[in-house]
């Protein structure tokens, strides 16, 4: 006996680098520098504190109703057109689960994020590439002609963090004639979000996360908003709890403390600022970022860039205890580098560093 021959021939998702011991400055898995909300601990605790433990001993709700609602009221949408998962991929995972097969394919833009192929690949669906080069421009025309059930398009992007606008966004669900789905993982720290086009498109489907902006990535939330048919459909898919009980009352805490929100993705926001001003000093080219990483493009003294001072530079932060991000198998982009943006004390450290490189590889 053995696997079904595709999973066993599958390359399965490989998450950033987890060092298990301290010490390390962790830029590469876009985690928030920042503690979630003060209140989220306190409303654990105080449910450990309880001397019913009910929670303990029986199931959570199936429906992860009251968070629902919470995510409902924050975007002016019904409860019914909203969906909570473990995390974003778990979202991902039933809209792929639920709209592909081996006859029904999906589009999505490369790069992007790696794991749609993973999923799609489980599901045995075919799927086409919009191939973004250096310009990023997309190719609208392939959208148009795609026979594709559905598309993948994340925004802000990842690794590049362009944003597209919500122009595009209404342009692309016109000219689609299949499901669009937004995934906004990195969407608070973009001005423009696609969740105000739900109203206006059947075919549109957002998810969003609460690992990056809410600091909540070890509690596994994510969330699916769009047309009640489409929530339905993915509704009867996802298994029964997929939320446990201390994941609901996280995110329900932190998604009712708008104002924290608010000041952690503004310090972040400062610092990416920061960040970029320093790649600019330098004469280095990075894509304007909407999201809370960086992808920029290292030159050697000489002022020479490719993938070689990519891994060069990757591997001198890793040498100082430094983990960013590298992208080998990306045909257009292996000469760039992502990194997450940390506290303003972090990043000095990463300026130093690369510095200190760039006067090492004087001598
Ligand atoms: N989408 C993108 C583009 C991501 O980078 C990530 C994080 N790796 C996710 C979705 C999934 O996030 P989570 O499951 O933690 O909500």
């Amino acid at each position: 006996m053995n696997c079904l021959a595709h999973i066993g021939s599958l390359n399965p998702y490989q998450p950033g680098f987890q060092p298990k011991e301290d010490g390390w400055l962790k830029l590469n898995t876009n985690e928030n520098p920042y503690p979630c909300s003060p209140k989220v601990p306190s409303a654990i605790s105080a449910l450990l504190k309880k001397e019913d433990s009910n929670f303990f001993r029986l199931y959570p709700d199936p429906h992860s109703f009251s968070l629902r609602e919470a995510i409902a009221n924050c975007y002016n949408l019904k409860p019914t057109q909203v969906i909570a998962g473990n995390g974003s991929d778990d979202i991902l995972n039933l809209v792929i689960r639920s709209f592909t097969d081996c006859t029904s394919s999906a589009i999505f833009l490369d790069p992007s994020y790696s794991l749609y192929p993973i999923l799609l690949s489980i599901q045995k669906a075919p799927w086409e590439i919009i191939p973004l080069h250096r310009n990023l421009e997309i190719d609208f025309a392939k959208i148009h002609s795609s026979k594709a059930n559905i598309l993948l398009l994340t925004s802000p992007n990842a690794p590049t963090g362009l944003g597209f606008s919500n122009k595009i966004i209404s342009k692309i669900a016109k000219d689609f004639s299949g499901l669009l789905v937004v995934d906004e993982a990195y969407g608070e720290f973009s001005e423009e979000s696609a969740t105000t086009l739900i109203p206006l498109y059947d075919n549109l489907l957002v998810t969003r996360s609460f690992s990056k902006s809410y600091s909540l990535a070890g509690m596994r939330v994510g969330y699916g908003m769009g047309n009640e048919r489409w929530i339905a459909c993915l509704d009867k898919v996802r298994d029964s709890y997929n939320l446990d009980f201390f994941a609901q009352v996280a995110a329900i805490t932190a998604i009712n403390d708008q104002s924290y929100l608010i000041d952690t993705v503004k310090k972040i926001k400062f610092t990416r600022n920061r960040v970029e001003s320093f790649f600019s000093k330098l004469g280095w080219f990075y894509y304007p970022s909407k999201a809370n990483f960086v992808f920029f493009e290292p030159k050697n003294i000489e002022g020479q860039s490719g993938a070689k001072q990519a891994i060069n530079l990757y591997h001198f932060y890793k040498s100082k205890r430094i983990l960013v991000r590298y992208f080998r198998e990306s045909e257009h982009f292996a000469s760039f580098l992502r990194i997450s943006i940390g506290t303003d004390e972090q990043m000095e450290k990463v300026f130093e560093t690369t510095e200190l490189w760039l006067n090492e590889l004087q001598k």
